[in-house]
């Protein structure tokens, strides 16, 4: 089949181009090896499938989908699975390599990839969507394995369709394969603690991050743009740590309120509304626009990519910037950002506290145990806040904004894994 690359969208930044900028002003700084560069520039495999599928109404429609893995010289490659009608080649790349450098900034032995599949989940039906998923899983069999490559949920998946990728991959080689996809429902080996754990690292690379700046939590306000697993978690630990959060969003709108939003209440609503904070009575309806640039200590996007734009950056207002999505600021927006002298957490460090639990599950799973949510918000915590401390003392050393920093000690860590293993 030839593929044939989508036509970019206006005004949109190419998410692939946007993650290779700030990797070559990392690499640039950190003066690695040429031969390094272009090991690393490019994914070490990038596979295109076709999967048809026998809808509900007996026709059958043919999918098409990616599976990127950016690099497995760290270990096996993980990266989650996104179902969206937009999804493309470019963007899963792009996300393949963010894992790399993901899991490299936490110092933990996966590489990175990334997967897709071109459809509109919310349009089919549970049916139509497992067999999708599991005719995805037959055609990428050969990838996949606790050895190889570890799916997990992304955009548009979650537990469930896990659990068809781990049933159907078990099926294929008969014996449970508990440990071929994390973020699996806890009765099937997933972990305690996954679910917020990505939320409770972007409350904890918050906290880091406010205590270099001096800034008192219980003094402080903060808006969250994306009340999903990600923001909402965020937003509800933060406020138990005494954040202010005056403004939330989603896919609804945007809701505001000068004496702080009851985080637990709007989580309530959204629980029994479809997921959706529309109708919410506890805050004031106003523009999602706003919210970005509204007048608050710390802006959380925890939503969707390139929402920090050349457009909005010169009115944002906050001091710190904690990225709970993956590549919410675009590169362009990047230098105004530092002229600003706003402290950014990158997504790489803000929100791998999901990488970092899904990486205990495996490890669970492998030895056949399961640990105690204490024991894994322990862990958890003490991984994110070694990695901040890293990339902080990289920043102070080479005198670069965090984000930057973030790269170099990621880089610097996958470099170094390849002179010592060597091999070319
Ligand atoms: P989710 O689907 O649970 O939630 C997304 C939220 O964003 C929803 O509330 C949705 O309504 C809202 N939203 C969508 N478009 C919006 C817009 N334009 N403006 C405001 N709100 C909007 O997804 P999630 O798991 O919370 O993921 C959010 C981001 O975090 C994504 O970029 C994802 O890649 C990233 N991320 C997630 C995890 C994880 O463990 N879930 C880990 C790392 C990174």
């Amino acid at each position: 089949m030839l593929y044939k690359e989508p036509a970019p969208i206006k005004d949109r930044e190419n998410p692939f181009e946007s993650m290779m900028s700030r990797f070559n002003v990392a690499a640039e700084v950190l003066g690695l090896d040429e031969e390094v560069y272009n090991v690393l520039k490019s994914p070490t495999r990038q596979v295109i499938v076709n999967i048809p599928v026998t809808m509900d109404d007996g026709k059958v429609r043919v999918f098409e989908g990616f599976r990127v893995m950016h690099s497995n010289i760290l270990g096996p490659s993980k990266g989650g699975i996104r179902y969206a009608p937009d999804v493309f080649l470019d963007e899963v790349k792009a996300l393949a390599a963010w894992m790399t450098w993901k899991c490299a900034v936490v110092d933990i032995p996966y590489g990175g990839a990334k997967g897709g599949i071109i459809c509109d989940p919310y349009s089919m039906s549970a049916g139509e969507i497992e067999r999708l998923t599991r005719a995805y899983t037959n055609s990428l069999i050969d990838i996949f394995g606790p050895d190889r490559d570890i799916p997990a949920p992304d955009m548009g998946t979650g537990p469930r369709e896990m659990a068809w990728l781990m049933d159907e991959y078990s099926k294929t080689r008969g014996s449970t394969e508990h440990a071929v996809v994390t973020g699996k429902p806890l009765v099937l080996g997933g972990s305690l603690g996954r679910v917020e754990a990505t939320g409770r690292g972007v409350m904890v690379s918050a906290m880091a991050a406010m205590d270099k700046l001096g800034m008192d939590p219980n003094k402080s306000t903060a808006v969250v743009q994306g009340f999903g697993n990600v923001g909402a978690w965020a937003a509800k630990l933060m406020a138990e740590r005494g954040v202010k959060i005056l403004g939330i969003s989603d896919v609804s709108g945007a809701y505001w309120n000068d004496n702080g939003i009851d985080i637990e209440a709007a989580i309530e609503f959204k629980n029994e509304h479809n997921g959706r904070l529309e109708g919410y009575k506890g805050a004031e309806l106003m523009d999602p626009n706003e919210l970005l640039t509204a007048k608050v200590d710390v802006l959380v996007p925890a939503a969707v990519e390139d929402v920090i734009t050349i457009h909005n950056v010169d009115k944002i207002q906050a001091r710190l910037i904690v990225e709970g999505a993956n590549g919410p600021t675009s590169y362009k927006a990047d230098s105004i950002i530092n002229e600003k002298g706003i402290m950014v957490v990158p997504d790489i460090l803000a929100n791998s506290g999901g990488v970092t639990v899904s990486y205990f599950e495996w490890v669970q799973n492998r030895m056949g145990f399961k640990w105690t949510l204490q024991r894994v918000n322990e862990r958890a915590e003490r991984i994110m806040n070694e990695a901040f401390e890293r990339v902080y003392a990289a920043s102070q050393k080479y005198n670069v904004p965090m984000r930057i920093a973030a790269y170099i000690v990621a880089i610097d860590k996958v470099a170094m894994t390849y002179k010592y293993r060597g091999g070319f």
